[in-house]
């Protein structure tokens, strides 16, 4: 078998024009356009990267940036202090914090400043509780963007066996989540697991976040099931992979590449977000929720 490449840079272009068009309407309707802020504390290269990124493809589609870059040095009551500002913007309709932050300050305490209509990254605690009591809510971004994938290769969710490798509250656990709300039965695999090979090989659809080259191999993987590679590394021959892509190609169904598979799709997916964020801006309290992402 040769595995279907899922073209996560395609998925993720039609994605971000269907928000552009979102954000038009928007702006045509009530005359709001939604903004995104990004708060970027010190100057380590690879957050600059990204939150660069994400800047681009914001304003790309008609969101407007409010950026703020604070000193690495920074005290937690003046990181705190931008975060309550930014909620209290109304043109503000995303913050997002990069993280990790410098170590004088805690980021989870810091993410949980942001109230839950602005929480476009999903990341807090009362985010993550709306997504595990299975009210609606912002959803994180990086799982979002693999349910869509799976939608757009047309891989079926509903009663597949998932077994998510990874257990992190940026990805692994949402993504369970969000696969048992697609009524998955779902597995949750991690380091302490005994015979990881003999869980994946279960999966009819395996997504791998384990921030590991190479851990998931053919012999990992069933026949014609659906793999979904989070990871991202730095090698000396470019971005890889937790998923051995070659070898596992033979085996899969629907395999994701990196790069372009999932790394596009966190982008659009905070987008997507941000304008949902903005929508239930402009709707009445009661309509309010039925405009989030579920
Ligand atoms: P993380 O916080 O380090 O979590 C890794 C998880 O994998 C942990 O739950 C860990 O288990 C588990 N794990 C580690 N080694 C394992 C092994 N040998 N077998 C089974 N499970 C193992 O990482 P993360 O933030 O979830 O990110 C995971 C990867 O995704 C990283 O490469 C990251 O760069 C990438 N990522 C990509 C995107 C994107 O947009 N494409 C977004 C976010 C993250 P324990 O809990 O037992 O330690």
């Amino acid at each position: 078998m040769t595995a279907a490449i899922i073209d996560g840079t395609a998925v993720a272009r039609a994605s971000r024009a269907r928000t552009a068009s979102r954000a038009a309407a928007l702006q045509a309707r009530h005359g709001v356009a939604p903004g995104l802020a990004t708060v970027l504390v010190g100057d380590d290269p690879a957050s600059e990267v990204y939150v660069r990124n994400k800047r681009r493809a914001a304003t790309e589609a008609g969101i407007a940036d409010f950026h703020r870059h604070l000193d690495a040095r920074s005290a937690p009551g003046e990181a705190a202090g931008v975060i309550a500002d930014l909620s209290g913007d109304h043109r503000v309709s995303g913050i997002l914090l990069q993280l990790p932050v410098p170590g004088q300050l805690d980021g989870t305490a810091l993410v949980d400043l942001i109230p839950p209509g602005k929480d476009v990254d999903g990341l807090t605690t009362l985010s993550q509780g709306l997504l595990a009591r299975g009210m609606p809510g912002l959803r994180p971004c990086t799982p979002s963007g693999v349910i869509e994938l799976l939608d757009a290769a047309g891989v079926g969710i509903a009663g597949a066996h998932a077994v998510v490798v990874g257990r992190s509250e940026l990805v692994g656990k949402p993504m369970t989540q969000l696969l048992l709300g697609r009524d998955a039965t779902v597995t949750i695999a991690h380091s302490r697991t005994r015979d990881l090979a003999a869980v994946t090989r279960e999966a009819d659809i395996l997504v791998v976040a384990a921030g590991r080259p190479a851990l998931i191999t053919a012999r990992h993987v069933k026949p014609g099931a659906a793999v979904i590679d989070v990871g991202i590394h730095r090698t000396g021959h470019g971005l890889a992979g937790d998923v051995a892509f070659d070898e596992v190609s033979a085996v899969a169904g629907h395999l994701t590449p990196v790069p372009g598979g999932v790394g596009p799709m966190t982008i659009a997916a905070l987008l997507a977000n941000t304008v949902s964020a903005a929508e239930a801006g402009t709707a009445s309290t009661d309509q309010r929720f039925s405009h989030y992402v579920l």
